[in-house]
């Protein structure tokens, strides 16, 4: 860290060093984090973020966009060549305000949305009912089937055809199997409606050929680019030509002003780092580290939803260990072993203690840690979970300790040392 931040500011400069070692010490398993690059870490901290820029490349509404220009088209550029689409727009805030122009791009407020019920595994911007998605749009919220944790695409086909809704989402939060893009876009296609595919979770994965692509099948593409994909807090909207420029207009003017240009030139650089082959391998690296975390948590008597995973996410039911989500991942966060409680579907208990815990492995690849560790790490989790239950808490602290160093064992990508 710079000493300018650290005798302007000591109390934010100890901050963030402690969150540097936090980072550093922890098995960090919470499915839509990651760890950036150094490059796309100091890409965020440049003067960019002096600049104003509404407007579009070449289309500006400010001077002295020589520059930014240039760095907003290759952000573009590399993301048309890297998904294979159309259009980009790489100006939304975050996944949600993507959402947003979605719905401002194709809806009026009482026109019909479906998605994924939030509970299920949907996001909240899919038309949850907390959601300024789910309050001035009418909403209808699609789930998996009770036996398989899996989508059911009939259930699916049958609410579009009853319901007619203008745009169809796909996708979500805590979605442990392959999303069937070919299906939700016959459905889509049926009932004339616009298939929404967000792929904020599984970006990283498409792009490195890990998981099947929308394009084709999905005519708007929404992503987050800070989760599997390892950019910066940020995200693009994609689509074909068709769709482009109410997409624009939807983001600038209609919901955004002046784009963070900082986090645009780290979306490049995450961009390009996507296409290179090393970024294929951590895709399928990332696949295999889930497989291998399930495995061993299966072979430990841990129930999954859906039985397991084909992709970065594992969402653990905890009913038969009698233990709830909330208080299991407290006990795992004191065990250097951070995720997430999360619903399950169907979950009888509140959604601010329910039942599950959500784990993702795009972290833990992104250290270098490979299928071998995982075993390591599940065995971790099952030690902790018997531990909590118990009330041994011990057992946990010794757990946490060999966490530790464990994690400190391997390097942390974006770790700025000076
Ligand atoms: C994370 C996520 C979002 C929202 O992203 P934010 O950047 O947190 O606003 C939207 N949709 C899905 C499916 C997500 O996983």
């Amino acid at each position: 860290m710079s000493d300018d931040l650290r005798s302007t500011d000591p109390e934010i400069a100890d901050l963030i060093a402690a969150e540097v070692d936090r980072q550093r010490d922890m098995v960090r398993l919470i499915a839509s984090e990651n760890y950036v690059s150094t490059s796309v870490l100091e890409a965020t901290g440049t003067v960019l973020t002096n600049k104003y820029s509404e407007g579009y490349p070449g289309k500006r509404y400010y001077e002295g966009q020589q520059v930014i220009d240039q760095v907003e088209t290759l952000a573009i550029e590399r993301a048309k060549a890297l998904f294979g689409v159309d259009h980009a727009n790489v100006q939304p805030y975050s996944g949600s305000p993507a959402n947003l122009a979605v719905y401002l791009a194709f809806l009026s407020p009482g026109d019909t949305v479906m998605g994924m019920a939030l509970p299920m595994g949907g996001h909240l911007t899919h038309g949850w009912s907390v959601s300024a998605t789910g309050k001035w749009f009418r909403s209808v919220q699609y789930g998996v089937r009770k036996e398989t944790g899996r989508v059911d695409m009939d259930e699916v086909r049958e609410l579009a055809r009853a319901e007619r809704p203008k745009i169809i989402f796909c996708g979500g939060t805590a979605i442990p199997r392959t999303i069937d893009f070919p299906a939700f876009a016959e459905i889509a296609h049926e009932v004339d409606a616009i298939l929404v595919a967000d792929i904020a979770h599984i970006a990283g994965l498409v792009a490195g050929g890990a998981h099947p692509s929308p394009v084709g099948h999905a005519p708007v593409i929404s992503t987050t680019t800070h989760k599997t994909l390892r950019g910066p807090r940020g995200a693009m909207l994609m689509s074909d030509a068709e769709h482009a420029s109410a997409l624009d207009k939807a983001v600038f003017p209609g919901l955004q002003g002046g784009p963070h240009n900082h986090t645009t030139a780290a979306i490049a650089v995450a961009l390009k780092e996507a296409s290179t082959p090393e970024f294929r391998d951590y895709a399928h690296a990332i696949v295999a580290n889930a497989a291998a975390l399930a495995e061993g948590l299966l072979s430990r008597g841990f129930d999954l939803v859906s039985g397991g995973t084909d992709n970065h996410l594992i969402l653990i039911d905890l009913a038969n260990k009698a233990i709830p989500g909330k208080k299991a991942a407290k006990a795992l966060d004191r065990a250097g072993i951070e995720l997430n409680y999360n619903t399950v579907p169907f979950d009888p208990r509140k959604p601010f203690d329910p039942s599950g815990v959500r784990l993702g492995t795009s972290s833990v690849t992104s250290r270098g840690m490979t299928t071998a560790d995982m075993d390591r790490i599940a065995g971790w989790i099952d030690a902790v979970v018997s531990a909590e239950t118990a009330g041994d808490e011990s057992a946990v602290e010794k757990i946490a300790a060999e966490v530790h160093e464990f994690a400190r064992s391997y390097p942390m990508p974006g770790l700025l040392t000076d």
